[in-house]
């Protein structure tokens, strides 16, 4: 620890030790990987603060930075303004050889722990026995359950152990958030991992990105086989066996899904983790009391009941333990709300007791301050598992990142949306239920709130679409045809589909599948307008396909400009060279 950081601490131990509560603070530093449970559970026994603190003072840097971490996200303000300005500046170097495997599980992407956990022992023991039955040979688990009944939560746990990936999977973790996709949006996940896994190998070597799934898979048995040997993936909410096929690739695979049979048609040994749809009654009552920092036994009798009527799913327990968080005299109240159903309309898929689910959400929203409630509406329109950074939703709501911050801290801790930490900048996501609560609740106003969000980003980017591939900009590229989609804005679909520049720029930033699929996927819109031109686009980008996969990208002006004369696409490019000439 750097002296200055150590010297603060010291300095302010005595006020630490008097406010601080270590166990909310200590499960974020679990979570970043900077504390090991055997501690967790050391300083549990002893004098807990001031054990704390000690240990603090023997750890390193990241220990520290991670320490002031959880302060602010306990709201500790005031402690963490103390530590503010002896924070240590961190130069991230690969080699520092860390001492429990930890950061590599979040350079893996491996998700941390939800802001208040409870461990099923049992369960992550059934999973983490799976685990170990892939030691010596490739294969599947298939862990799988109901929505929202802590799949993703378990695989992450099952892997936050120093022991399975010295002895299984020395090669590392990688996880990859699947979801409801389509091919394209699949290749482009696949694309992804592989740069992430090639990145980590040599960043000087710039790989051109794979353009077919077929491609992409023999890149990804390439990467797995030769240079990430022992290796786990970890595949989070499949829906679809056609998905599996192109990890069909004898490596070791870990999958969470709601569909125990996916694996079926893949080849190689198989084995399965059942999720129960509810925790146990205790663990269920844990969360709640963890949430309202009352102590187990002292919770008051509505608690049982509460469990009782959401079956203990994890996600409504923590929806409701949340709202107790900021009301503690409400429990009567919510337990009503539960049993009331007042939303009961029958859904395609009765399996899961949407209702408590219902009932959870409406009461979270309930309590969040109007122009809040306003703003967590306008989520409705995000499509599910995709996941994006608070930028988007400045442009979105039209307000200052620091304003957004705030807004999303509070949805975090009401569990009404959730924060991926693992990337720069932070990503924000709301669990599929929750969209399909959101549907359901606005289905009438889908179109405007669409609308909405082609508005804001117009009037934000009056001057032209982003140009660079950031993930703030990325999210516009690659879903603002699908807004327009929704919104009915044909209009506005079709100036900006049948423009040669908004081609270049998305090609550039996503290479042509995804283009290639907007044409297909809104083709019924664009012809109304002209199928003609329609299929001159598609035709263009179907036949330069692979020069637009090329780095240093193409001049695609030039590319246009060899189309037969009468095409849009021609005509465009025409004016554009002449514009250049003239600029000379
Ligand atoms: P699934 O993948 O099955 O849909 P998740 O793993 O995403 O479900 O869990 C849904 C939510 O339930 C989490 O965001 C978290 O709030 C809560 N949850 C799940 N498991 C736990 C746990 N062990 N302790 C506390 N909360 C949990």
């Amino acid at each position: 620890l750097e002296e200055g950081a150590r010297s603060c601490l010291l300095r302010f131990r005595l006020k630490l030790e008097e406010d601080i509560k270590p166990t909310y603070l200590m499960d974020h530093m679990i979570s970043d990987g900077v504390m090991t449970v055997d501690e967790e559970e050391r300083i549990r026994t002893q004098d807990q603060a001031g054990a704390l603190i000690e240990l603090l003072l023997r750890k390193d840097n990241l220990t520290y930075i991670s320490f002031y971490n959880a302060l602010v996200k306990e709201a500790y303000d005031d402690l963490a303004s103390l530590l503010h300005r002896d924070l240590p500046h961190i130069s991230l170097n690969p080699h520092k050889g860390s001492s429990d495997g930890s950061s590599r599980l979040s350079e893996g992407g491996i998700p941390q722990r939800p802001v208040v956990f409870v461990n099923r022992p049992e369960l992550v023991n059934r999973a983490r026995e799976k685990l170990y039955r892939l030691q010596k040979d490739p294969g599947w688990i298939t862990v799988f359950g109901m929505a929202g009944s802590g799949k993703s939560v378990l695989a992450a746990e099952a892997v936050r152990d120093h022991g399975i990936i010295e002895d299984c999977f020395p090669g590392g973790v990688h996880w990859l958030s699947i979801g409801q996709v389509d091919k394209p949006d699949l290749l482009v996940k696949v694309q992804s991992l592989c740069f992430r896994l090639e990145q980590s190998l040599d960043s000087q070597l710039l790989h051109r990105p794979p353009n077919s799934l077929d491609e992409a898979k023999e890149r990804l048995r390439f990467l797995m086989l030769r240079r990430y040997p022992r290796s786990l993936l970890i595949l989070d909410d499949i829906w679809d066996s056609t998905v599996l096929k192109v990890f069909d690739i004898h490596c070791r695979v870990l999958l969470t899904t709601r569909n125990r049979s996916l694996t079926d048609s893949v080849s190689g040994a198989k084995h399965e983790v059942e999720v129960e749809s509810g925790l146990d009654e205790n663990k269920a009552l844990e969360i709640l009391a963890l949430y309202t920092r009352i102590k187990l036994q002292a919770l008051p009798e509505e608690a049982r009941s509460i469990v009782k009527e959401c079956k203990g799913s994890p996600l409504v327990v923590s929806l409701i333990g949340a709202l107790l968080r900021e009301k503690p005299n409400r429990w009567r109240y919510y337990l009503r709300q539960l049993q009331m159903k007042q939303f009961k309309r029958i859904r395609k898929s009765s399996s899961y007791d949407y209702d408590a689910l219902d009932q959870a959400m409406a009461a979270s929203i309930e309590v969040l301050p109007d122009e809040h409630r306003d703003l967590y509406k306008d989520l409705t329109v995000l499509q599910k598992d995709v996941k994006i950074p608070a930028k988007v939703l400045s442009v979105l709501w039209d307000l200052e990142p620091e304003e957004v911050e705030d807004i999303l801290e509070e949805f975090v801790n009401k569990s009404l949306l959730f924060m991926d930490n693992n990337s720069k900048p932070y990503l924000y996501y709301l669990h599929d239920l929750q969209i399909d609560f959101l549907l359901e609740q606005n289905r009438t106003q889908l179109e405007s709130l669409h609308t909405k969000v082609v508005r804001q980003y117009q009037q934000h980017y009056r001057d032209g679409p982003p140009t660079s591939g950031d993930k703030e900009s990325l999210y516009w590229i690659q879903y603002l045809t699908y807004h327009m989609a929704k919104a009915n804005l044909t209009q506005e679909l079709y100036s900006l589909m049948f423009s040669l520049n908004w081609v270049i720029t998305k090609a550039k930033i996503m290479g042509p599948a995804h283009l290639i699929n907007d044409y297909v996927e809104y083709g019924f819109i664009l012809d109304q307008e002209n199928s003609e031109v329609r299929s001159q686009f598609q035709e263009f980008l179907s036949l330069n396909g692979h020069q637009l996969e090329q780095r240093p990208f193409p001049d695609v002006v030039q590319l246009a400009l060899s189309q037969p004369p009468n095409s849009e696409v021609y005509k465009q490019a025409r004016v554009q060279a002449q514009n250049r000439t003239k600029a000379g």
